[in-house]
């Protein structure tokens, strides 16, 4: 079971508050996009979810149990930010492996983890290089087989291909989409590419100064946008 339930959620910086009183319901095995602006609380709401931030009010509930003060560890999600955040002087299969040194688990099971994660990631022949030695695309791949290889019931994804040219984010855009029906993992996606949110979301929650603006199918935002500021930055056809 892996719901996502947030239940009046605030987060304030000082003076800054950030989000306010937000509530989102996330169903098992759905692929929500966060959608907005630079700046409008996107990555302080995934930080949330992800433990790395202490909320100022509210709840957040993943697989109906209540982890507002959990460790991030004992979340049971996957994180892949923006900057790929590899290990320079370890190999593929060592940043792969990397993360569940505390884990305490077999070698067998961690090599069978490794080898499915490479499998579906398509990186098999580089497991033994080192990320020096491999392009952008392939290096967010392997960091997205880190939080594979975790074998959790949630992904976190802070705006994974930002950082790559246009031909390699439509390319690793079906890949991730690919992964999603794969796994049927719950997603929380962040991203401020229309494109992106469009082709991947199950649902979109458009996001503008910390508030949901509006929570629908990639259809409904995109055909019947609740305000001028959703349609504006959707651009809508009509
Ligand atoms: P987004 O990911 O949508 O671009 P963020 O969640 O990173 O936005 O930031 C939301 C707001 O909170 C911004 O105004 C940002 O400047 C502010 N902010 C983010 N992190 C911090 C921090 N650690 N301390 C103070 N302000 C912050
Ligand atoms: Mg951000």
């Amino acid at each position: 079971m892996a719901t996502i339930e947030i239940r009046d959620l605030r987060l304030s910086f000082g003076a800054l508050d950030v989000l306010k009183q937000l509530n989102l319901d996330i169903a098992e095995g759905e692929f929500i996009v966060l959608l907005g602006p630079s700046g409008c609380g996107k990555s302080t709401l995934l930080n949330c979810i992800a433990g790395l931030l202490d909320v100022s009010d509210g709840q957040i509930h993943i697989g109906g149990r209540n982890v507002t003060w959990e460790e991030p560890k004992d979340r049971g999600i996957g994180m892949v930010f923006q900057s790929y955040a590899l290990y320079p002087q370890m190999s593929v299969r060592g940043n792969l492996s990397f993360g569940l040194k505390n884990q305490r688990l077999p070698k067998a099971e961690i090599e069978q983890r490794i080898a499915r994660a490479a499998k579906v990631l398509q990186i098999e022949p580089l497991l033994d290089r080192r990320p020096a030695a491999l392009s952008g695309g392939q290096r967010q791949r392997v960091a997205i087989g880190r939080a594979l290889v975790r074998d959790v019931d949630v992904f976190l994804f802070d705006e994974p291909l930002s950082n790559l040219d246009a031909k390699l984010r439509s390319e690793l855009r079906v890949e991730i989409k690919r992964l999603h029906q794969q796994l049927e993992n719950t997603m929380v996606y962040v991203t401020h590419d229309q494109i992106e949110a469009l082709t991947l979301a199950d649902r979109i929650a458009v996001m503008r100064g910390g508030v949901i603006q509006q929570l629908a199918d990639p259809a409904t935002i995109y055909n019947k946008p609740t305000n001028l500021f959703v349609a504006g930055f959707i651009g809508s056809p009509s």
